[in-house]
């Protein structure tokens, strides 16, 4: 059997507070797979940023602190690595896009500049090959007359050009995995479409990896293979991406979806009334001992609030006919579907 590009597994990340060590995420366990696209969704606060930031090894260390787990990328543990070790692997390997591309690029030097500058950390090649390879990725994100372009300054161009920027600089390098978190959401809907486009076709072409941290399940079914949805720093559901938007199990993911205007879930089924998850997700120092959702969960049971539920497979996930959806792959925790309060996560992949 291949191996998975990435194994993240029974991640833990807590944080020293004056209140005392907060976990912000608890047991996470997924891979992804060359060459395609994970979505990991939720609302604020559920974890997914930290999540990216561990992959990247940019958890802030005090007060963060990475305190179990494994994140293998083919088969090497990166929290085995140091600072130096990990700078090497960080755009070559792995490379991250951010949602405020003004916050991440330097205005004061040109993007043909930025590009350049990001290929030359990790290949030895001269100022004018970075230079004509930073214009060849200008086209490549599909940025009109990118020789000219090259020599604009950030302000200089529109928030879409920009954020086609970032990207270029992230995959400059031919990462095997990119993550972009929120790429879109500082974007009108029509460039939010390009953007998709843009990130579905370089995948292809490039082969790379994508993980898609978003808290939008409109852009998990634009994008993704597969998703994991993320609640108070567990994974609550993870599958493929037609069976969780066409058969949802956690009470949390039908919540997010009825909160997308127009996407279609089972077109058997009349379209709903958009509704809001009521309450706020919690915060993660005032945690009850089982389900974190159980205070928001319309289904809850009366031991949900004390028996933490198991991120397990789920027998009757898939009551379509699907050619490519392996059941293996469905798991939710939630005690709707029997889950026990085993403390381990699990993993799909
Ligand atoms: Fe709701 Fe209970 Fe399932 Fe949590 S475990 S989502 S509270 S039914």
């Amino acid at each position: 059997m291949m191996n998975a590009l990435l194994e993240v597994r029974d991640l833990i990340v807590e944080f020293k507070t004056r209140d005392g060590i907060v976990r912000v995420l608890d047991q996470i366990s997924f891979d992804v797979n060359a060459g395609e696209i994970l979505g990991i969704v939720g609302e604020s606060g559920c974890g997914k940023s930290m999540t990216a930031l561990s992959l990247m090894g940019l958890v802030p260390t005090p007060p963060g602190n990475i305190a179990g787990g494994r994140i293998a990328m083919q088969d090497q543990n990166l929290l085995d690595l140091d600072q130096e070790q990990l700078r090497h692997i960080r755009g070559s390997e792995i490379s991250m896009i951010f949602q405020e591309p003004m916050s991440s690029l330097n205005p004061v030097f040109t993007v043909g500049e930025q590009i350049a500058e990001a290929l030359r950390l990790h290949e030895k090649i001269s100022s004018k090959e970075a230079m004509d390879r930073a214009i060849d990725m200008l086209q490549a994100v599909d940025i009109p007359e990118p020789e000219s372009r090259s020599k604009a300054y950030p302000h200089q161009l529109s928030g879409g050009m920009r954020q086609r920027v970032m990207i270029a600089i992230g995959l400059a390098c031919r990462p095997k995995l990119l993550i972009a978190d929120e790429p879109t959401t500082a974007l009108d809907a029509t460039v939010q479409a390009q953007i998709f486009d843009l990130l579905k076709n370089l995948q292809k072409d490039m082969d790379t990896a994508i993980i898609l941290i978003t808290h939008d399940m409109g852009a998990i079914a634009e994008l993704a293979d597969r998703v994991a949805v993320m609640y108070a720093g567990r994974i609550v559901e993870q599958g493929s991406v037609v069976n969780v938007l066409m058969e949802p199990k956690h009470p949390y993911t039908k919540g997010l979806i009825d909160c997308v205007p127009h996407l279609e879930t089972n077109p058997s089924t009349e379209r709903k009334r958009l509704t809001e998850i009521p309450g706020v997700v919690p915060a993660l120092d005032k945690l009850n001992q089982g389900c974190a959702f159980a205070p928001r969960c319309a289904q809850a049971l009366s031991h949900c609030n004390d028996i933490k539920p198991q991120l397990d497979s789920v027998d009757n996930a898939v009551n379509i006919e699907l050619d490519h959806a392996d059941k293996n792959q469905e798991l939710v925790a939630c005690h709707l579907y029997g889950t026990t309060g085993n403390e381990s996560q699990g993993v799909a992949g």
